[in-house]
């Protein structure tokens, strides 16, 4: 028998364990709740993973990036 549970963690972000084994968990960007699959690990975070999803940390990445073209296209104009 399969002893699947939903909880918490301390910063109020729901995960699903199963066995005792986090199995998934929420994105606290796009709040989905998600198999651990879909975000990296990390040895910061809780369980080990990220706390945003692969799909949402690729939009972060893309978002700052863009940011930073930006910042340096306005710096060679004023320069
Ligand atoms: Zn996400």
């Amino acid at each position: 028998m399969n002893n699947l549970n939903q909880k918490k963690t301390k910063n109020n972000r729901l995960y699903i364990e199963l066995n005792n084994e986090v199995v998934a968990l929420q994105c606290t960007s796009c709040k989905f709740i998600k198999i651990k699959e879909d975000f990296h690990k990390t040895k910061k975070h809780f369980a080990g993973i990220s706390t945003i999803c692969k799909k949402c940390n690729n939009e972060k990445v893309k978002e700052f990036y863009r940011k930073k073209r930006k910042l340096e296209k306005k710096n060679e104009v004023e320069a």
